[in-house]
């Protein structure tokens, strides 16, 4: 139904209830290659989204990272609520919630000349003071 009112038009009024989703944002759908996008995330349709919530959930990488990877690329109404379930309802997951996430250190590249980079952020708070710290490289040798 959903794709007819994208190839021909939509109604003036949203015409039934469980298509308001799609309805709210009928601006900014098209269809390419039989494919549904809205902006550039492709739209999961019922059958596929449970692979899709297994594709994402491979490697069990916590609902941070499951949802942003989504976000890049697909959507279906009520997705953000059917990822958040899938990681309530893995043990693993909740076993693992309360560990921080173990990102890999990146060593940066030395820059090839003064000004070239320059590194800012907050650290603290430290004796009830936030601090902005500013990293660079200003001569060479
Ligand atoms: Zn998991």
């Amino acid at each position: 139904m959903v794709v007819r009112y994208i190839l021909n038009g939509w109604p003036s009024k949203c015409p039934s209830e469980d298509i308001i989703p799609y309805y709210s944002r009928k601006n900014e759908l098209c269809s390419q290659d039989g494919c549904i996008l809205w902006g550039g995330r492709v739209i999961i349709p019922q059958p596929g989204r449970e692979a899709m919530l297994n594709e994402l959930h491979q490697g069990h990488p916590g609902i941070t990272r499951m949802k942003s990877l989504a976000r890049s690329y697909i959507w279906w109404p009520g997705m953000d609520n059917d990822l958040e379930l899938t990681v309530v309802n893995c043990y693993s997951c909740q076993e693992n919630r309360k560990l921080p996430v173990e990102a890999p250190l990146h060593p940066w590249a030395y820059p090839s000349h003064p000004w070239s980079r320059i590194h800012i952020d907050f650290a603290g708070p430290f004796m009830n003071k936030s601090f902005l710290i500013m990293l660079m490289h200003i001569q060479n040798g």
